[in-house]
C-alpha cells in the first residue's frame, strides 16, 4: 500500500461544484437525496486517499456522472424480469415458479381497490381467505387449509400453535436446512416452540418417537412433546446405514398418543404431470398426516405462499392464532394463489409455465433450438443435450434430460456477463467452459426476446 498523500484531499471538489453541473442540477432527482449520495461518493474518496488505495482525485463532472448512474440504476424497477436459461426451473435466486399469465393478471387487477375483505353482494366485512378456501379444499382434497406468507411462516405457525406446551418431536435425520442458511428446526422454534430431537443422523426409530411422546428416554427432560413433526428431506437424499419410521407409522405414533403429526412437505406437488417421484399433498395427507404445510411457489406453479392444509380443528387453531395476522399474504399474492388454484379446478395445469416446462419433449426443444441456431446464423452443432433440474427443494440430483444452445463465443464467462448485463437479462451456466443456454427454462413465447438479446450482444 502506498503511503497517503493527504495533500490530495484538498483538491477534491466541492459539493456546490458538484451539484451545480448540468448532470445533477438538470436532473429530475431530489436535490437533497442527490446532496446525500454526492457526500457518500466524496466521503469514499476521501478515505480511499487517507488510506493510501488511491492518489487519483476525480474531477467535479467524473463525480457527477457516476452519481446521475448510481441514481439512475437505483431506480430501475426491480426486482426485474430476465429469461432463466440456467436449466433449474424453481431457481429460488430468480423467483421460483415463472407465474401463468392468469395469475398475473389476477396479481395486477387486484392491486388497486379491490374485494379483499367485503363480501359485495352484502356489503358487509369479510374475509381475505373467503375466496380461495373452497378450491385449496377441492383441489388438495383437505378439510380446512390457511395461507400465510410463505412455508417457513406455515412452520413457524404451525409449530407454535401445536406445540404447545410440550414442543414437537422431529427425527435428527431430518433437520433439513433448505438454504442460506435456513433451518427447519430453527424456524419451528423461532415462535418459542420447544424442538425435541430425537434418533441420530442415519437412524430413527419408532421408539424414539414413543419416548419423547412420554417424555422419557436419553433425549427427555421429563416433559412429554405436544405434536410430531416430519420434514419432507427435499434437497438431500440419505442412503447405507439408515432407518427411518415411514410417515404413516409416524401418524400412528401421534394418533396413538393422541397428538397431531405435523408434516413439513415444502415442494409440494399436486401429481399432475410432475414427476411421480415427488410425494404430494394428497399422499401425504392419505398417510394420515394431520397437517400439510407447502410452498406456493415450488411445485405448486404459485406465487410465494405457504399453504397450512389438514384438519379443520388444527387448521382453525392455526387461523386464529395471533400470530397469523403477521404472517398473512398480500392481496397480489392472495389473488395469483386463486388463479393457480382455479387452473388446477379446470385441469388447466398443464398449461402452467412450471408443467409446460417439465413437460416440454425433447423433440420441442430441439425445433426451437434449431430455429434460434438459424436465426443466429449458428450451425446446428450449437444445439447440445444437457441436463436440467427442476429445483425448488425437489428430487434431489434429479436431472431431466433438456436440451441447450452453446453460445459460440471465445470468453464464455465475458459473454455470459454481457448477457446478465443485457436490457432483458439472460442467465445462462457455464459448463466445462461453455456458455449454456438451456432452452427449458423458457417458454416458447419468449424465444424472440432471447433471440432479440442475443442480438444485441453478439
Ligand atoms: C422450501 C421449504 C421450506 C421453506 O419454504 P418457503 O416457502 O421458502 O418459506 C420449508 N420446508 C421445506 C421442507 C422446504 O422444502
Amino acid at each position: 500500500m502506498a503511503k497517503p498523500d493527504l495533500s490530495l484531499l484538498s483538491r477534491l471538489p466541492k459539493m456546490d461544484r458538484v451539484l451545480a453541473l448540468p448532470t445533477l442540477a438538470e436532473s429530475p432527482w431530489r436535490r437533497e437525496l442527490i446532496k446525500a449520495v454526492v457526500s457518500e461518493r466524496l466521503a469514499a474518496v476521501r478515505t480511499a486517499i487517507r488510506e493510501g488505495q488511491t492518489t487519483e482525485v476525480p474531477e467535479a463532472d467524473a463525480i457527477a456522472e457516476q452519481v446521475r448512474a448510481q441514481l439512475e440504476a437505483w431506480a430501475v424497477p426491480r426486482p426485474r424480469r430476465v429469461l432463466n436459461a440456467t436449466g433449474v426451473i424453481l431457481h429460488t435466486n430468480i423467483g421460483r415458479a415463472p407465474l401463468s399469465a392468469e395469475a398475473i393478471e389476477a396479481m395486477a387487477g387486484a392491486a388497486m381497490a379491490c374485494d379483499l375483505e367485503v363480501d359485495l353482494p352484502s356489503g358487509q366485512r369479510g374475509s381475505r381467505f373467503t375466496a380461495i378456501g373452497p378450491l385449496l379444499r377441492l383441489v388438495l382434497g383437505t378439510e380446512d387449509a390457511h395461507v400465510v406468507n410463505n412455508n417457513a411462516a406455515a412452520l413457524l405457525l404451525a409449530c407454535t400453535v401445536l406445540g404447545e406446551p410440550g414442543g414437537v418431536v422431529v427425527s435428527r435425520g431430518q433437520l433439513v436446512e433448505i438454504g442460506d442458511g435456513f433451518r427447519v428446526a430453527t424456524m419451528a422454534r423461532a415462535g418459542g416452540c420447544r424442538v425435541v430431537e430425537v434418533g441420530s443422523t442415519n437412524r430413527t426409530h419408532r421408539k424414539d418417537y414413543e419416548d419423547a411422546l412420554q417424555g422419557v428416554g436419553p433425549d427427555a427432560d421429563g416433559q412429554p412433546a405436544s405434536a410430531v413433526m416430519w420434514v419432507h428431506l427435499s434437497n438431500f437424499s440419505q442412503d447405507g446405514f439408515v432407518s427411518s419410521v415411514p410417515l404413516s407409522e409416524l401418524a400412528d405414533v401421534a394418533k396413538s398418543h393422541g397428538v397431531p403429526l405435523i408434516a413439513d412437505l415444502g415442494s409440494g406437488s399436486l401429481g399432475r404431470g410432475l414427476p411421480d417421484a415427488e410425494p404430494t399433498v394428497q399422499h401425504y395427507l392419505e398417510q394420515g398426516a394431520d397437517l400439510v404445510l407447502v410452498s406456493g411457489d415450488k411445485l405448486m406453479g404459485g406465487p410465494q405462499a405457504g399453504i397450512i392444509a389438514g384438519k379443520r380443528e388444527y387448521v382453525h387453531r392455526c387461523r386464529r392464532f395471533p400470530m397469523a395476522r403477521a404472517l398473512r399474504p398480500d392481496k397480489t399474492a392472495l389473488a395469483a394463489l386463486h388463479a393457480t388454484f382455479a387452473a388446477y379446478l379446470r385441469a388447466e395445469e398443464p398449461h402452467l409455465p412450471l408443467h409446460r416446462m417439465v413437460g416440454a419433449t425433447l423433440e420441442q426443444l430441439e425445433t426451437r433450438g434449431k430455429a434460434i441456431a438459424a436465426t443466429m446464423g449458428w450451425s446446428d452443432a450449437a444445439l447440445v443435450a444437457s441436463k436440467a433440474t427442476i429445483g425448488g427443494g425437489s428430487l434431489p440430483g434429479d436431472v431431466v434430460d433438456s436440451r441447450a444452445l452453446v453460445v459460440p463465443c471465445d470468453k464464455p464467462s465475458r459473454v455470459a456477463r454481457q448477457l446478465r448485463c443485457a436490457s432483458l437479462p439472460v442467465i445462462g451456466h457455464i459448463v466445462e467452459d461453455a456458455l449454456l443456454l438451456d432452452l427449458r427454462t423458457i417458454l416458447p413465447e419468449h424465444d424472440a426476446d432471447l433471440v432479440a438479446v442475443l442480438k444485441s450482444i453478439l
